[in-house]
């Protein structure tokens, strides 16, 4: 397979949207890489211009060290000279072809001859649990079935990278899960470079080697799960990364500690203002420290508890100070609760 590297690219729409402002990336051999960011930021235009199907306004891509796309020499490959598979939002299939032509439709522009189409398509068709589909129509099918269908057609020429847009969109949230857990075992067995676009963090958690979150059209972060969940780079990340959601409050840095009014935070932190996030699952309430490391916060009134899935968490008030905590003991509404901080827990940031 080939990496995707991708440098200095912008896309800038008439008159004056500027979709992507330049974008740098460098997707390995192999990798599963997910790009997520909200509604407009970007997302659909970077993989249109990594299929050819948009012309960047700025930039260069190489697939490996072959070059792709390069403006400033007037190099932008055709779609069909770039070996690249993709699946769109809506799926896209032909409502007026049964699925055989719908995943065969690509070879045929290709001139591929009949007796190896026939055989390809069953290929495909069967890797993808979907040869008993073959005669249906597209409305024939169920949505999980067609996702699975445009799976097969993107991968049908057996390209070197997989791109995929909001794929899980149109299905419902069971369905998604089973969904999720193909795509990743299919790119795993394939061991074909994968961008697929998200605005939903939960295609992230469950598929990314690594995650490139964008806002705005300005890539604003690129790592692991973990790497961004730990060290989010600004408050854009902390809060639309994480579930869950980040509490993010204002304090005021005063070296020895932070002071966000009526709760002072006793860890080194800069002079001056300052966003402060911290994360559910790093502050609890319980009886006793989970680890004698963790600082303990003068108690706060818990003001409601919620489930989100499977976890309890808190609403507690201190004076004006609200936060967000995960619950080890029985609480209920109205109690004065001990609340436990991990150190590492506290995210500092300037911005915002
Ligand atoms: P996303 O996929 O993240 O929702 P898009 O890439 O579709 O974002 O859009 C990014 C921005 O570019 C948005 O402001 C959108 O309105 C704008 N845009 C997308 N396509 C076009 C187009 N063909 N002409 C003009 N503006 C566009
Ligand atoms: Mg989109």
């Amino acid at each position: 397979m080939v990496s995707v590297i991708v440098q200095n690219l912008w896309k800038i729409y008439p008159p004056n949207v500027h979709a992507l402002r330049d974008v740098n990336v460098e997707v390995k051999d192999g990798e599963f890489l997910v790009m997520l960011g909200p509604s407009g930021s970007g997302k659909t235009t970077f993989i249109r211009c990594i299929a050819g199907l948009e012309t960047p306004t700025k930039g260069r891509i190489f697939f490996g060290d072959r070059l792709i796309v390069d403006i400033e020499r007037g190099v932008n490959t055709p779609p069909a000279k770039r070996s690249v598979g993709m699946v769109f939002q809506n799926w896209a299939l032909y409502p007026h072809m049964k699925v055989f032509d719908n995943i065969a439709f690509p070879l045929k522009i290709k001139k591929v001859p009949k007796h190896e189409i026939e055989k390809k398509v069953r290929e495909i068709a069967e890797a993808l649990d979907i040869a008993d589909l073959l005669d249906r129509y597209p409305r024939q099918l169920s949505g999980g079935q067609q996702q699975r269908v445009a799976i097969a057609r993107a991968l049908v020429k057996e390209p070197q990278i997989l791109l995929l847009d909001e794929p899980f969109s149109n299905l419902d949230a069971r369905l998604r899960i089973s969904a999720r857990e193909f795509v990743k075992s299919l790119q795993r067995k394939l061991k074909i470079t994968t961008i697929l676009v998200t605005h939903d963090q939960h295609d992230a958690y469950a598929l990314a080697d690594r995650i490139m979150i964008i806002n705005n059209g300005v890539i604003q972060q690129v790592g692991t799960t973990e790497e961004i969940l730990n060290s989010p780079a600004n408050t854009f990340v902390a809060q639309f990364f994480g579930d869950p959601p980040i509490n993010l409050v204002e304090g005021e840095g005063r070296g020895e500690y932070v002071d966000l009014g009526d709760l002072k935070i006793p860890i080194m932190a800069p002079l001056g203002k300052l966003q402060i996030g911290i994360r559910p699952t790093d502050i609890y309430i319980a009886e006793t420290p989970l680890s004698p490391e963790d600082l303990e916060l003068p108690p706060g009134r818990v003001k409601l508890v919620e489930y989100l899935g499977f976890t309890p968490i808190a609403v507690v008030k201190w004076e004006r100070t609200e936060l967000r905590t995960v619950v080890y003991n029985r609480v209920k509404e109205g109690d004065l609760a001990k609340v436990y901080l991990k150190r590492d827990g506290i995210k500092l940031f300037k911005d915002g």
